[in-house]
């Protein structure tokens, strides 16, 4: 098949293409390479099943182009991570909003079948309690104020899902809408502020690795190569059409005890330091206490459930770091 990936040169869309490509698929990336890296798809560059076009998802006519060839579309072109949210509010909004609506409007007049990435972020506020139920993909969410700018990704994202499914009602276009959880791996960059990248990179420094908040919030890791597996799952599954999945692990870690685990796995001496969220982000910031997804849907549906335990997580990304 052909198919295209858009953002396929981030961290979640490169792991995807090499998945596909693997499986003897013709790939088509377009990636502005905002977030993304040609690092990460150089291993491509001598394949002729391998085409990467760098440009942006706005941009109608090459959209039109590429969609009207390829059989199938993965959308993960998005304005990614807390930290990038929070510098660059508009171009987060225009990204995920107007993007999206490109991609649906070109994929539903080629009637092509469209993957849209969405994320945990849209539940917003709603898991605090430590014995609250996972979340399901029908629980109702809760948004912080508009005033709080980091609400402004989850609710661009969770209008993608209501055009998606709109697409999907209305026009019978095939869709998949997946919400991904903490997904980590190698070739994450610590740069747009995740956790896991930025204090392997401290350890391997020995530089203080900074936990924010007393660090007793908690959050479930997910490898990079189980979340690729369940979204190529997903997609070619006919059931999951018009539906919103979780993809996410269950298993759940105190950030606390990931930087003690990082600083051991390490063999690190790095300070494990705290600071507030404030100083962290800025004021208007409001953390989730613990985010864990309820994934029977995707057990169900995708037939499929995470491999990777933290540990080996960990491990993935101290060995990528290393080198
Ligand atoms: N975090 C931290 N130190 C860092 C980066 C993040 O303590 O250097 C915390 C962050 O406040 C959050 C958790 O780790 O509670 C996960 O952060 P990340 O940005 O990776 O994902 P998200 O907040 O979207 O779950």
């Amino acid at each position: 098949m052909k198919i295209l990936i858009t953002g396929g040169a981030g961290f979640i869309g490169s792991h995807l293409a090499d998945r596909l490509i693997e499986t003897g698929h013709e790939i088509y990336i377009v990636d502005n390479l905002s977030s993304g890296s040609m690092d990460n798809v150089k291993h491509h560059q001598n394949n002729d099943k391998f085409h990467l076009i760098v440009d942006t998802i706005l941009n109608q006519e090459l959209m039109e182009n590429i969609v009207r060839q390829c059989d199938q579309v993965y959308h993960l072109a998005a304005a990614v991570g807390v930290k990038l949210i929070m510098n660059r509010p508009v171009e987060t909004l225009e990204t995920n909003v107007r993007g999206t609506e490109m991609i649906l409007k070109m994929a539903n007049k080629y009637k092509k079948k469209v993957f849209i990435t969405s994320t945990s972020e849209v539940y917003g506020k709603i898991m605090n309690g430590k014995n609250s139920p996972l979340l399901l993909e029908d629980t109702d969410r809760l948004m912080g104020s508009t005033t709080k700018r980091r609400w402004a990704y989850a609710c661009s994202k969770a209008f993608d899902e209501f055009l998606a499914l709109a697409y999907y009602e209305e026009k019978k276009l095939p869709v998949v809408i997946a919400r991904l959880f903490n997904t980590v791996g190698p070739r994450q960059t610590g740069q747009y502020g995740m956790v896991l990248p930025n204090f392997v990179q401290k350890a391997l420094i020995g530089k203080p690795i900074i936990v924010y908040g007393n660090g007793s919030q908690s959050r479930s890791f997910l490898h990079i190569a189980d979340a690729v597996e369940a979204m190529i799952c997903l997609m070619n599954e006919s059931n999951a059409e018009g539906e919103v999945v979780n993809i996410g692990n269950t298993e759940e870690i105190m950030i606390k005890d990931l930087a003690f685990m990082v600083r051991e796995m390490a063999e690190s001496s790095s300070e494990i330091e705290y600071i507030s969220y404030e100083r962290a982000y800025g004021p208007g910031y409001e953390d989730m206490l613990r985010r864990t997804p309820d994934i029977s849907k995707l057990k169900r549906l995708a037939g499929f459930e995470p491999r990777h335990k933290i540990d080996e997580i960990v491990r993935s990304v101290i060995d990528y770091y290393k080198i």
